[in-house]
């Protein structure tokens, strides 16, 4: 399958022109573990594993029948190598959480001794594993705003390892320059990591701006209908390979039935969020008209702090927009109340609208919401696929009565 269209890629990327059975389907291949027909077999397999690992130290990748489910997995095989094949990587890991691709993927390229700098806008547990996990085992971390260029480049160490990063952040949407941060490292031997769940690889192409490895909650925009946990990260061989060996020593594999679905979720990937980037620009563009809108926080709007950055770096401004209700926590809360059509609650990412009053699920106590930085009024919409006619009838029904 050759097509550099992303849409093309997302239906036939990283599947098998013949199936088993002559399925059309990827098949869920249910098994823990996969069997010999003889010692013949075995030592033929053995053989080729000690082949590959010469390949793998190299940098290459050969391909190994399944031995054990902590090791691969044919379904999963098919969505690595269909995130793969929509970044533009080498290949691709794929975990039982976003979590998980994010700690494999840190713990494979850090060591005792090494520094690395996290931008502290990132998704609150990335940050919390950094700042207070990395360190129990000698690796030091920065963490460091997403616009403090200054501070970047201050916090570079001579055993600085790699930089971190996420973009678009959450909940303000802030987008960081990957161009800038790659000249920043590259010439360094730093490795760059960036997040980009929010962005989806139909919207940012993070490896062909220089970055090393891209991870992705699955969870979200690829599973797409809120139905799995998964994450996945992606790049050359080089480090997809080390990170592969980690995740069959630390075991953060996900089941077969999850890898399923999210091979059938990516499949409408690019139409899911080619509408959503639609109705998310026009939401934020009904939100920043509204007399009881205070602020929205939407890359795609002039107004966004990194709005240009945004306009050069993606093809599209994706489904979540964050806003500021002209009043307090109490009258937001109303607002999020009245809503009719979004369901309230922590994720993003799928066919159903989802919002929450983000400050309340960070905490109860005012000291701790204020210091993570979040307004008490700001409401995250993640949009589903509903019609944005409707949605936006239902946000000024409940926003006209604030
Ligand atoms: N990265 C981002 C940007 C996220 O929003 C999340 C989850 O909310 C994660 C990573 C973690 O992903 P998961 O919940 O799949 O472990």
């Amino acid at each position: 399958m050759t097509s550099n269209h992303e849409a093309t890629q997302a239906v036939h990327g990283g599947e098998e022109r013949r199936k088993p059975y002559g399925a059309l389907v990827t098949p869920v291949v249910q098994t823990s573990t996969y069997t010999f027909a003889d010692t013949a077999e075995v030592l033929g397999f053995m053989a080729r594993k000690a082949e590959r690992t010469e390949v793998r130290d190299a940098g290459g990748d050969l391909d190994l029948r399944d031995e054990y489910g902590r090791y691969s997995n044919p379904t999963q095989r098919v969505v690595e190598q269909k995130v793969a094949a929509l970044e533009g990587a080498e290949g691709a890991v794929l975990f039982g959480s976003g979590m998980a691709a994010i700690t494999t993927t840190l713990l494979t390229l850090l060591s005792t001794g090494d520094h690395a700098i996290v931008v502290r806008d990132a998704y609150r547990r990335t940050t919390e594993f950094a700042r207070d996990f990395l360190p129990r085992f000698g690796v030091e971390t920065t963490l460091v705003s997403i616009d403090d260029w200054e501070g970047l480049a201050g916090a570079i160490r001579p055993n600085t390892r790699l930089i971190f990063g996420e973009t678009p952040t959450n909940p303000y949407l802030r987008i960081m320059d990957l161009e800038r941060v790659v000249a920043l490292a590259r010439p360094r031997d730093i490795l760059t990591v960036v997040d980009c769940t929010f962005a989806t690889p139909i919207n940012l192409c993070p490896l062909a701006l220089g970055v090393d490895l891209v991870v992705h909650s699955a969870t979200k925009y690829l599973g797409g209908h809120n139905d799995l946990l998964a994450g996945v990260v992606a790049g050359d061989h080089r480090w997809i390979t080390a990170v592969e060996m980690t995740r069959g020593l630390l075991g953060a594999v996900g089941g077969a039935q999850d890898a399923y679905l999210l091979s059938r979720g990516l499949k409408t990937l690019a139409l899911r969020v080619r509408q959503q980037n639609e109705s998310g620009m026009r939401v934020a563009q009904f939100l920043e008209s509204h007399p009881k809108v205070a602020r929205v926080h939407y890359p795609g709007l002039p107004s966004h702090p990194d709005h240009e950055i945004a306009r050069r770096q993606m093809s599209g401004f994706g489904g979540v927009v964050s806003f500021e209700v002209a009043g307090d926590k109490e009258q937001t809360s109303r607002v999020v109340d009245r809503l009719q059509i979004p369901y309230i609650g922590p994720t993003l990412g799928g066919v159903e609208s989802i919002v929450q009053q983000q400050a309340l699920f960070v905490s109860l106590d005012p000291e701790e919401r204020r210091a993570s930085g979040v307004s008490d009024s700001l409401i995250r919409y993640a949009l589903g696929i509903e019609d944005a006619d409707d949605l936006i009838a239902d946000l000024a029904q409940a926003l006209g009565a604030a």
